[in-house]
């Protein structure tokens, strides 16, 4: 682990998968003195309150960040904005506020207008997460090994980008710092469109009810099950995800229709070897990806269950 920063007070709004990670793995590494948090609803900040993880629970946004020098916005990407607005008058000078949204570049626009001057935003991704959500869902160690990227908007002070960097890397974050338009893009064909093509794919299964309810499952040893799990992420997040990297995921989108459409061609005309060459590509990208240690070769159920993301508590 990096030396560890310290902030004096954490502020998180929201405290589902992702705030409710960084303030267990913030708690674990001892890098904050305090750490607050509010959310949305009453249930939410009743449960956090019994967890007993962070010091304290307030009912409002505005609550939350006075006097905090790290806010961290943990909420779906749409809310942010409007978040902002609510809390800009109470920022701390000098205090860092940060978001963990899985689109960039509207969130960037969406909330720096709203942000006085003396604050330093550096926006943050931790491509981290499971298709839990929830004050219970999160636990310390979800971004070990996993990447953060950083889109400080130009000009923004790099002390403040080096004390975030440092912070995501105690926490067990590789981190790199791209521009929001470059993220928004590399995510799109990375996380974006496998997410829209499970749900797809499980909406497709289903409209063939007489198959689903028995020997879809029953016959969906890896490939299948895989998807529903990743059908299962959280509709409201990845609501946000598509309505703010349209462009992106419209690009991408396009470019994947083409190439199926390729496939599919090769399919209809028995074309073999078009089908043999495509496979044989692909099969040595994944062998690209372990071999530079992206991913294990193993099978998931053959993997430790840290890298599984077993829950600490
Ligand atoms: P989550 O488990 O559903 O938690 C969301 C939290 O935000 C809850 O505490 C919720 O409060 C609060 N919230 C929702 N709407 C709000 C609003 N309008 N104003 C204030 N608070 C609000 O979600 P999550 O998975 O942690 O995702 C949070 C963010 O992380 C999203 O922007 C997402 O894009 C990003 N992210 C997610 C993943 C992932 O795999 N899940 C990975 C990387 C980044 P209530 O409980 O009271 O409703």
């Amino acid at each position: 682990m990096n030396a560890a920063p310290q902030f004096n007070k954490l502020a998180l709004i929201g405290f589902g998968l992702i705030g409710g990670s960084i303030a267990r793995a913030a708690r674990a590494q001892g890098l904050v003195g305090r750490i607050v948090t509010s959310a949305r609803s009453e249930k939410t900040r009743a449960r956090v309150k019994e967890l007993g993880i962070v010091d304290d629970v307030v009912e409002t946004n505005a609550e939350a960040v006075r006097e905090a020098d790290l806010v961290i916005l943990c909420i779906p990407v749409g809310a942010c904005g409007p978040v902002s607005q609510e809390i800009a008058a109470d920022l701390k000078t000098g205090a860092i506020i940060s978001d963990v949204g899985s689109v960039k570049g509207a969130v960037v626009k969406d909330m720096a207008p709203h942000l006085p001057k003396g604050v330093h935003f550096v926006p943050a991704h931790p491509v981290a997460g499971t298709e839990n959500s929830g004050p219970d869902s999160g636990f310390a160690e979800l971004f070990i090994n996993r990447w953060c990227i950083l889109t400080p908007p130009e000009g923004t002070d790099a002390a403040a980008v080096e004390r975030l960097r440092a912070f995501w890397a105690a926490i067990g974050a590789k981190v790199e710092t791209m521009t929001p338009d470059h993220h928004d893009l590399v995510l799109a064909i990375t996380s974006h469109l496998p997410h829209l093509i499970a749900y797809t794919i499980v909406g497709t299964a289903d409209e063939l009810a007489q198959v689903t309810s028995s020997e879809v499952m029953k016959f969906s040893a890896g490939g299948f099950r895989d998807f529903t799990r990743i059908a299962a992420s959280d509709p409201t997040m990845w609501r946000d995800v598509f309505l703010n990297n349209k462009e992106a995921v419209l690009e991408m989108l396009g470019t994947f229709n083409e190439d199926l459409a390729k496939l599919t061609r090769a399919i209809r005309r028995g074309d073999g070897e078009a089908l043999f060459e495509h496979f044989a590509r692909t099969r040595a990208i994944r062998r690209g990806i372990v071999e530079i240690g992206q991913d294990s070769a193993a099978a998931d159920f053959g993997r430790p269950h840290q890298q599984l993301g077993k829950k600490p508590r």
